[in-house]
């Protein structure tokens, strides 16, 4: 097979997400050797002015050797305990890598809704943004110590797509011990292909992520696809290549094994490209055959064509639109409380206001406040966007 050198250097801001297994091994602890041959790659890479960003895993992982916690499942305290150990040796061990190269490194912890709302998004952006123009390099993780079941990431691969888009990174790059996208699990199935280049994210790639008889859709390429799909979606291409070799950065360059996957032709503005990744949509409206092809040529959402409404949300919360096979085409943020949607579901503007008892807005999602997030999206219902990061 041929090798396909990936260059690294052609992008201007890339954030590089580490699993867990990569920086810890559970017997030694933290893989200093491996840490130090990153730094070195990190630091290359700025060296040539790429600007750098890391979600490191690891906190979990290594507060355990720390403590010498048994392998096993963790409570969710054992847990929350085991990063607020390991989170800062692991801050710890970035820093003085770092520094090494002469490279100063600032720690960032984000909980959901750092990114899920809307002014602490802004917030967590601003900070991100100095310290990049300071010249630092970023190390973020979810923070663990208080996150919570209901309200957490949970994987860094979403994590580290949501940070992607945040800061209008150019490129997201997964690290993990999977080389790339298979067409089926590949320690399954014998004839699984390797695939070298996504140009989008069909349902058929969906699909390729597992169902629940595979081992990889546990947490493994079923989040690295949402993570592709959020980051995509907002103009920024993926890489999901093996960090197994020391310096992975500079194999990927080499030509080792890897995925791409392009970014949208036509991203979406920055509002709506938060729209578009929110991670917990707070319901669902599901459209007829009109309403869908009405979305997909950029106009609003009509009561009329909403068949049904799931989930308790309010004017302003981010809401999933169902097409007719029930799968997700878009996302945009309600015009109206759950209960209302309810009860115009169906009905003609006109006899809004008589349901109601007051005028109301004519959409039940505006296309203002609207991103098209399904197959055939970044064909058509994006085409007018432009990037305003
Ligand atoms: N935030 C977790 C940790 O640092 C890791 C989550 C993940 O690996 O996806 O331990």
């Amino acid at each position: 097979m041929t090798k396909t050198r990936k260059p690294l250097l052609k992008y201007r801001r890339v954030v590089i997400k580490i699993g867990s297994a990569l920086l810890v091994d559970r017997a030694t602890g933290l893989k200093k050797a491996w840490l130090d041959a990153m730094c070195t790659d990190i630091a290359n890479l700025k060296a040539k002015g790429v600007e750098v960003l890391v979600v490191s895993s690891g906190a979990i992982a290594l507060g355990r050797s720390v403590l010498n916690v048994p392998a096993g499942a963790l409570k969710l305290e054992e847990s929350q305990a085991a990063a607020a150990v390991g989170q800062i040796a692991l801050a710890r061990a970035w820093s003085e890598s770092l520094s090494t190269d002469a490279i100063v490194a600032g720690q960032v912890l984000l909980t959901l809704g750092d990114t899920e709302e809307r002014r602490r998004y802004l917030n967590a952006r601003a900070t991100i943004n100095q310290l990049l123009k300071l010249g630092a390099v970023p190390i973020i993780n979810e923070n663990d110590t208080v996150a919570t079941t209901e309200i957490r990431y949970g994987d860094n691969d979403r994590l580290a797509a949501r940070v992607a888009t945040m800061v209008g990174a150019d490129l997201l790059v997964l690290l993990s011990d999977i080389d790339g996208l298979y067409t089926a699990p590949p320690h399954l199935d014998p004839n699984a292909r390797f695939l070298e280049t996504i140009a989008e994210i069909t349902p058929e790639i969906e699909a390729m992520a597992g169902g629940a008889a595979s081992e990889l859709s546990r947490g493994g390429m079923r989040t690295k696809i949402d993570a592709g799909k959020i980051a995509t979606t907002a103009g920024c291409a993926m890489i999901i290549a093996s960090g197994k070799p020391n310096h992975p950065l500079a194999a990927i360059e080499e030509g080792a094994r890897s995925s791409w996957f392009a970014p949208s032709g036509s991203p979406v503005t920055a509002r709506k490209t938060w729209i578009a990744g929110q991670l917990l949509p707070a319901g669902t409206l599901s459209v007829d055959a009109g309403a869908e092809e009405a979305l997909r040529s950029g106009k609003s959402l009509l009561p009329a064509g909403v068949r049904d409404v799931t989930g308790s949300f309010s004017r302003g919360d981010t809401i999933a639109i169902l097409g007719t096979s029930g799968r997700e085409i878009a996302r945009g943020l309600a015009g109206y409380d759950a209960d209302e949607a309810r009860q115009i579901a169906g009905k003609k503007s006109a006899e809004i206001a008589a349901i109601l008892g007051y005028a109301g807005r004519a959409a039940m999602v505006h296309r203002d406040d609207m991103v098209m997030t399904g197959k055939r999206a970044q064909e058509e219902g994006s085409r007018k966007d432009e990037v305003h990061a």
